[in-house]
């Protein structure tokens, strides 16, 4: 039987949590975007987010601001490349609930995609340290931390409180099978950048009850995202909800749940490849869908790549996560 009914309640019994945007996110069948045997569906993520910017780091922020607030903190230190969509949603949302944000960013490939961002970085009240290298990053963090006394948050958000916000996009899943507005997929397509989306997923998609894979299309090649990594995230975002008092008794998120997909990244992260730019085309032409260089227009790439069979016949829902206004 489905968890779910006594779910949505775990989970806000638990942690607290500030709406930043509207549930659940619509999903629907996508046609043309490629000719392999499995249906495709979309989950909207792009529209979740009231405040000027969307998309999945904000649902990571609704479970995150209160925290800074219970941690009695009110700045946010944090880390990502020159086109952080997590450093400048942390930015905007953070600023609306009174936190202010800092952030240490590196270098990543510059293209009007990165320059585009950090104009919107740079008008968004973050205080910004250019450190370059992820090990510049590393020495530099003891110092703003002494400097700011934030509460410091991983890359992409990616801590178990973060996770959390991808919990809640299980659920809705289940939630929607459940209303019969699409099939069981048998599975999900995200981009994977700092590992939360996909631990969330996984997450939630056991607590939801369904039996949905979760594809993790990784573009990220500086951080260590392999199926133990994502696995022991999505185990530490469990414990923390059972340490705030959920019963989750006889649950475990199995690498059976998990496809870890590492041939999508090309050069590195931020570096675009010709798969993913032809995905951004049949994305945009077919679909109607903004994909981004980074992210989503790998994952995409990804799955038209993997539906030539070895998705079986679906229904496989793709995430966009990608949410700029
Ligand atoms: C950050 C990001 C992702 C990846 O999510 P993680 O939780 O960091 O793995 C995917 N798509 C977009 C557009 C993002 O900004």
């Amino acid at each position: 039987m489905s968890r779910l009914h006594h779910l949505f309640p775990v989970l806000q019994d638990s942690l607290e949590r500030v709406r930043l945007g509207s549930v659940p996110t619509p999903v629907r069948r996508l046609f043309g975007l490629s000719s392999g045997p499995a249906e495709i569906w979309l989950k909207d993520e792009s529209l979740f987010g009231d405040g000027g910017w969307g998309g999945n780091k904000v649902r990571k922020l609704e479970w995150l601001i209160p925290e800074a607030k219970r941690r009695n903190r009110s700045t946010i230190l944090t880390v990502g490349g020159l086109g952080t969509n997590w450093g400048l949603a942390c930015a905007l949302y953070g600023r609306e609930h009174g936190l202010s944000t800092v952030l240490a960013l590196v270098d990543q490939p510059l293209d009007e995609h990165v320059e585009a961002q950090m104009e919107r970085l740079s008008a968004s009240g973050a205080e910004i340290y250019f450190t370059h290298s992820k090990i510049r990053t590393i020495a530099a963090v003891p110092w703003l931390m002494l400097r700011h006394g934030p509460y410091f948050l991983p890359a992409g958000g990616s801590s178990p409180v973060g996770t959390l916000g991808a919990v809640e996009i299980g659920l809705e899943l289940g939630m929607q099978v459940g209303s019969g507005e699409l099939p069981e997929p048998s599975h999900v397509v995200t981009a994977v950048g700092s590992g939360g989306t996909a631990a969330g997923l996984m997450l939630g998609l056991e607590l939801a009850g369904l039996d949905t894979k979760v594809v993790a299309i990784v573009v990220n090649d500086t951080l260590r995202l392999d199926s133990k990594a994502l696995l022991r995230l999505s185990g530490r975002a469990a414990a923390l909800l059972r340490s705030r008092g959920a019963n989750l008794e006889g649950l475990t998120v199995s690498a059976d749940r998990l496809m870890v997909v590492d041939d999508q990244i090309g050069d590195g992260y931020g570096h675009t490849t010709a798969q993913a730019q032809v995905a951004r085309q049949i994305g945009a032409r077919q679909a109607d869908l903004e994909l981004d260089p980074v992210y989503t227009a790998k994952a995409m790439a990804g799955l038209i790549e993997l539906n030539d069979g070895r998705l079986g016949d679906g229904p496989v829902v793709f995430l966009d996560t990608n949410g700029p206004r």
